[in-house]
């Protein structure tokens, strides 16, 4: 240990969702925690991702709302945007939640320190090259950055990143989209919403990876109809800036026109410099901090949390994983029993119209691991709420074992796509997570009318006798 050095229970280092979530839970164990952030806590979540991401996909949805109020009778002219309001009310949110978070640690007497922080042997903790701490632990929690490809160089005129485009102050009337995974899809649904010609180029066969193919295949066409190009299978070269925007030259030969291309290729560790040599903590190849089940890095008392952990497939980088992981972290370093962050059985929420919601395996992935299953699907065609609201596009989704009686056996994954699923997840994500089967989940009642009778409903078929369905 370093005499001068001020000593904490615990020094984190970066702010955001993984770092912030082992301050505030540990600072309300007791713990004295210092929180070491080089730009804003909050984190990517805060200021760049979750939050101004799903405030731009409200604003969207309003402007839908408001193109739609003729079906009900209430004549509103059709609507036009005016993005830098837009931009200024997710703005004033984004900042009363941060002021928010930072009222909160300080009332929980979390010191923050400005500055990049770097950890060297013995628990010492740098900031900028000056100031030091010394934790009994530390938790790294660096986070990510966007991911770039070649060809691609980002200028913030042509090429973005999900960066750049939540600070536009005008909206595109052309985007080609780079990547058809949950971000992407999100910010095709939001900018085709508010009138931009949008181009989803996605390398594998389908858009939305790793998500059920029903629920993928119910967003796909949901986009055609409104007007998004979505081409799969397809391969980006590159892109020539001309007098009218930009050229993405993609597939064999084919291109698209277009004012601007959002690159939205997923996110890497931002590891570099975090660690200093004299340590046992290990980077992978990749830049991911390799932790074991407990998020112990190989370094004693040093932790990681967040979109920086090497996590197993399907490698969650999620605000409410980062959340997970710094109460499992905490009561690890308290030798408090808890169970382990289980990745493949997190929550999933995409904010793009029509919205998607999972937990646990989908129909592919359990016929891939062997298991014998039996699917109910229930249109939100067939629920009163959803008729009412104008929304009736989308399912619920169930997977469970197969087994004799109906009913009897584990519900494995919960799927949704269609209004609010965001919001309705929980009881499915419970069910999952509690290995409920259907029968037992079919004995709560549900709300009528309400979008959630729809997960009612489909456990309630699979016990081999419906109400409805
Ligand atoms: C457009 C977009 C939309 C998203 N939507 C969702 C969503 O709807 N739901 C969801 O769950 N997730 C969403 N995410 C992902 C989510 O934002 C991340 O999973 C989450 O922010 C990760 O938290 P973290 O604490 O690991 O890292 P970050 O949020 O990246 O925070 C890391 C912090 O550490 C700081 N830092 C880094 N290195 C150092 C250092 N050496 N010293 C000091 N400080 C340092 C950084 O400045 C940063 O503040 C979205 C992401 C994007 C980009």
């Amino acid at each position: 240990m370093v005499p001068t050095a001020e000593r904490f229970d615990v020094v984190v280092i970066g702010g955001g969702p993984g770092g912030y979530a082992t301050a505030l839970y540990g600072a309300n164990a007791g713990l004295r925690i210092a929180v070491v952030e080089r730009e804003k806590v909050g984190g990517t979540c805060l200021h760049r991702g979750c939050i101004p991401a799903k405030e731009f996909l409200e604003t969207a949805s309003v402007y839908r709302t408001v193109a739609g109020a003729k079906e009900f009778g209430i004549a509103a002219e059709q609507p036009t945007l005016d993005f830098a309001v837009s931009q200024a009310r997710k703005q004033k949110v984004v900042d009363s939640l941060w002021k928010g978070l930072q009222g909160l640690m300080k009332s929980r007497k979390i010191v923050t320190y400005p500055g990049t922080g770097t950890l060297g042997p013995d628990h010492l903790v740098t900031v900028d090259g000056g100031t030091e701490l010394t934790g009994d632990h530390v938790v790294l929690a660096a986070g990510s950055v966007p991911r770039t490809i070649p060809g691609f160089d980002v200028d913030g005129r042509y090429v973005m990143t999900s960066d750049e485009v939540l600070d536009l102050d005008r909206l595109p009337a052309s985007a080609a989209v780079i990547g058809g995974g949950a971000i992407g899809c999100e910010f095709a649904s939001m900018l085709s919403d508010l009138g931009a010609q949008v181009t989803v180029l996605e390398a594998l066969p389908g858009i939305i990876p790793g998500c059920d193919r029903d629920v993928a295949g119910v967003v796909a066409r949901s986009f055609k109809k409104r007007g998004i190009d979505v081409r799969t299978g397809v391969q980006v070269h590159g892109h020539e800036p001309g007098e009218r925007g930009t050229v993405v030259s993609f597939g064999e030969g084919e291109s698209v026109t277009v004012d601007v291309v959002i690159v939205s290729v997923g996110r890497r560790p931002r590891s570099e410099g975090l660690v200093q040599p004299g340590t046992k903590v290990e980077i992978d190849e990749r830049g991911f901090v390799v932790v074991d089940g407990d998020l112990r890095t190989g370094e004693p008392g040093v932790y990681a949390a967040g979109d920086v952990v090497a996590t197993p497939a399907p490698h969650p980088q999620l605000a409410h994983v980062g959340f997970a992981e710094g109460i499992a972290v905490v009561k690890d370093i308290l030798g408090e029993a808890h169970v382990p962050v289980d990745y493949s059985r997190v929550p999933w929420c995409i904010y793009c119209y029509p919205e998607v919601a999972f937990a646990g395996m989908s129909e592919e992935a359990a016929k891939r691991a062997g298991l014998d299953v039996v699917v109910q699907k229930l249109p939100y065609s067939h629920n009163g709420r959803a008729q009412i609201l104008g929304e009736s596009e989308g399912m619920v989704k169930i997977v469970a074992e197969r087994s004799d009686p109906p009913g009897t056996g584990r519900i494995l994954g919960v799927h949704m796509v269609g209004p609010w699923v965001t919001e309705q997840l929980g009881q499915g994500y419970l069910a999952v997570n509690w290995e409920a089967t259907p029968g037992e989940a079919a004995a709560f009642i549900q709300p009528h009318p309400s979008l959630s009778e729809q997960f009612g409903e489909a456990v309630l078929a699979l016990t081999g006798r419906g109400l409805h369905a």
